[in-house]
């Protein structure tokens, strides 16, 4: 689905990723955990190009892009591309204030991929129903939890039907007592064979939907494995000592 070789992304001077190698097979729920700072968000950014690498390959849903590139056509067409297959569900919900919930969801189904109204209404609808939420469909953001606007952000993702879905940290900026919702939305995804990856401090969410997972330290993947291999028996001392500072 997605993979990546010799990734490298700077900002002015500071190497924020190095030489990542990575692949997304189909179905995999993949975790990424690790420090604040070591890169995590620029990652999940660089498969979805909302930040364009300096250097090495992606390769999303096979449209092959390698860095550094000339903005041309061809470009600029995959990276379209891209961004369509692969979702991205951020912190800050992000959700249009002067928008309903429904509406929410079908803008971009009608502005990006030029649906009729009753067509992108139907989808709306079903994703809604899929976060639970097609009770709160004409409330707007601000009538609603930052719980259930998360939700709303999820189903407007799942509608664009993206192959692969980013979450980036999809709870931090929630109360503790609306974490639990929204963590059950996307375990449900997760058992549902959806394709996805996860930047999250729930560590006990991540041991339980992933089946592998990533820790990041300074811009580099320190180790890769399944769940087990990072969460229970990683010999990596700062994997170790990272999860036990958490608990
Ligand atoms: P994480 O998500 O793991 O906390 P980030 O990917 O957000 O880490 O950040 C990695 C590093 O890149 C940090 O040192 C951060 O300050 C820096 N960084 C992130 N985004 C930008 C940006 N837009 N401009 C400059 N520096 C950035
Ligand atoms: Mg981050």
């Amino acid at each position: 689905m997605i993979s990546a070789k010799g990734l490298t992304k700077l900002f002015g001077t500071q190497t924020v990723l190095k030489d990542i190698r990575l692949q997304v097979q189909k179905g995999d729920v993949i975790s990424v955990i690790g420090p604040s700072g070591s890169g995590k968000s620029t990652l999940l950014r660089c498969l979805n190009l909302l930040e364009i690498p300096d250097g090495g390959e992606v390769n999303g849903c096979g449209h092959l892009i390698r860095f550094p590139v000339r903005t041309d056509r061809q470009f600029n067409q995959d990276v379209q591309a891209i961004r369509l297959k692969v979702g991205m569900v951020f912190q800050s919900f992000n959700l249009w204030p002067h928008m309903t919930a429904l509406q929410n969801v079908t803008e971009a189904l009608l502005v990006v991929k030029r649906m009729s109204k009753e067509e992108a209404k139907t989808i709306a609808l079903e994703q809604l129903a899929t976060v639970g939420l097609l009770d709160k469909k004409d409330s707007y953001p601000s009538k609603l939890s930052g719980g259930q606007q998360q939700r709303v952000a999820i189903a407007r993702t799942l509608a664009m039907d993206p192959e692969v879905i980013l979450f980036d940290e999809p709870t931090s900026a929630l109360d503790p007592e609306l974490v639990g919702e929204v963590l059950k939305v996307i375990k449900r995804l997760a058992e549902s064979g959806r394709t996805m990856m996860v930047v999250t401090h729930e560590m006990g969410f991540a041991r339980e939907i992933s089946s592998r997972a990533i820790f990041m330290e300074n811009g580099s993947i320190l180790q890769e494995g399944s769940s087990e291999d990072i969460f229970y028996n990683s010999n990596e001392f700062r994997i170790r000592s990272f999860l036990t500072n958490l608990k």
